[in-house]
């Protein structure tokens, strides 16, 4: 048939894997098309994910900060909120971030088509949009279409009962909220709005929030937060749900679950996210899917199909921005010719709550299952001058090293500010630094950042004894 559009390379996703990949290649000379369903770029990311919810979270531990600082002798009447206010400064953040993408779309002259994505062959994808159908042929495809959040199918429709991205829309706010699922994105959420004036609970079928997290890190998190809910139910399934005029009524069951129903204003599900392999007829390509609808990749982010290439969210965990990123720059570089792999030994976590959690590769969990001798340093922040000069003395920086050869296996942030002081630990170990060079890098005092150089030189003494 008819083609419309052709190009060395088709884009499929405008998020951070898909414009990352779809920048690179262009900036590699290759002749790139990026298709996005939606009219901005940026993907869940930048519109639903991400930068909304930090936006959100930086207004709310400001928020509390300056309530904190009673405790100085500075108070402050009662916060009058202007929802609609709040929600324009959250989407003039988003603008300025995907019109800023669009703007350096142009520059790459990366051509952006707007409307839905389908493979129809090994070279061709169709794509739908109001204005019609149009046929692109390629040479090459990076497939970046993302993920969703899961529904939990017995919950009814109703607008009190929302996931992420109707969270972030701002409508309310309810005296009571349920959180569903204690991972990153249900507390990030729970954050705000508890912040905002919420009461909490939250409900969790594991037996602790924030899995994959070390515990030590999510105790301190949790004794911190605990003020915020009125319940914490580990252990614990949500059965069912009834939408009721004075609002929803949640049944549990477990070991923590209440007797009876209890009663929500705003119900959160948060109970991870699906891979939207299956929505984009991959198979029409040749590519394979899994049955949960995850695309397999080797290390140079290729499918199956040997020109076509897959990244982000849909190839698999952890389902993160800088992960997408990464991925989409290996395989941009290796679709322009490049031996490119992915090869990084550890990609951060980070809970951007308060205190935020920052965690990066061996956490103390799994060196003990994986049987792998380490010796710990551990830095608590009550120890350090500028954590108390901020009022947030509560965190710890905790540092794994091999306890043979002292290298830097995983390290664990709590605190203010963790987020970005966990990069220094991920760089230590793709350095393959040892606690020698960690704990003698001299570190600015009086900062956080410190807390990481002393954590090293605590792991082994003052170091000097060492090899
Ligand atoms: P996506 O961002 O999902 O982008 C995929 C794009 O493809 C979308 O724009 C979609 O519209 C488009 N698309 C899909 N199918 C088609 C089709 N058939 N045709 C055309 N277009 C299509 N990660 C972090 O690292 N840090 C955070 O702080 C963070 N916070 C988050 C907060 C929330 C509330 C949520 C929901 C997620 C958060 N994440 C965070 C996760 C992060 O958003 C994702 O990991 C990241 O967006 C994945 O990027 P991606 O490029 O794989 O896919």
């Amino acid at each position: 048939g008819a083609v419309d559009h052709e190009c060395d390379l088709v884009v499929l996703g405008a998020g951070p894997g898909g414009y990352s990949a779809a920048f690179r290649a262009a900036d590699l000379g290759l002749k790139v098309i990026l298709i996005e369903r939606y009219s901005t770029l940026g993907g869940v990311c930048l519109n639903v994910g991400c930068i909304p919810s930090k936006a959100l979270l930086h207004t709310a531990a400001v928020l509390e900060e300056a309530q904190a600082l009673s405790a100085h002798g500075i108070t402050f009447g009662a916060p009058k909120i202007d929802l609609d206010k709040l929600r324009a400064f959250k989407d003039g953040v988003i603008g300025k971030l995907t019109g800023g993408l669009a703007g350096m779309a142009r520059a790459r002259k990366v051509t952006v088509l707007q409307g839905s994505g389908s493979f129809v062959g090994a070279n061709h994808l169709n794509i739908l949009s109001d204005a019609g159908t149009s046929v692109v042929k390629f040479s090459q495809a990076i497939i970046a279409a993302g993920s969703q959040s899961v529904k939990l199918p017995f919950l009814p429709d109703d607008d009190r009962i929302v996931d992420s991205t109707g969270a972030l829309l701002l409508r309310s706010i309810p005296k009571r909220m349920l959180i569903i699922g204690g991972g990153i994105i249900g507390l990030e959420m729970g954050t705000v709005y508890s912040a905002l004036g919420a009461r909490l609970d939250v409900v969790e079928m594991q037996d602790g929030l924030m899995q994959g997290a070390d515990r030590d890190l999510v105790k301190v998190w949790q004794k911190l937060n605990s003020p915020r809910f009125d319940n914490i139910m580990m252990g614990t399934r949500t059965v069912s749900a009834e939408a009721k005029k004075d609002g929803i009524y949640v049944k549990f069951e477990g070991a923590n679950a209440p007797a009876e129903p209890q009663r929500y204003d705003l119900v959160l599900q948060a109970v991870g996210r699906t891979p939207n392999g299956k929505k984009v007829a991959a198979e029409k390509a040749g590519v394979l899917v899994t049955d949960r609808g995850f695309i397999e990749v080797d290390r140079q982010m290729r499918t199956n199909v040997p020109h076509i290439f897959a990244i982000g969210d849909i190839v698999g965990q952890p389902m993160l921005a800088h992960k997408a990123v990464h991925e989409g720059h290996v395989a941009a570089e290796v679709a322009a010719g490049q031996k490119s792999f992915f090869d990084a030994r550890v990609i951060p976590s980070v809970a951007y709550t308060d205190p935020e959690v920052a965690w990066v590769g061996l956490t103390e969990e799994q060196a003990a299952q994986q049987g792998i001798a380490v010796t710990k340093g551990l830095f608590p922040w009550a120890a350090s001058g500028r954590a108390i000069a901020n009022g947030r003395d509560e965190g710890f920086t905790k540092l794994l090293f091999d306890a043979t050869s002292h290298k830097i296996l995983g390290g664990g942030i709590v605190g203010t500010h963790a987020g970005d002081l966990i990069s220094e630990v991920a760089l230590a170990i793709e350095m393959g630094a040892d606690a020698v060079d960690i704990g003698k890098t001299i570190h600015p005092h009086p900062t956080l950042g410190e807390s990481v150089g002393l954590a090293a030189e605590a792991a082994h003494g003052h170091c000097t004894d060492l090899p």
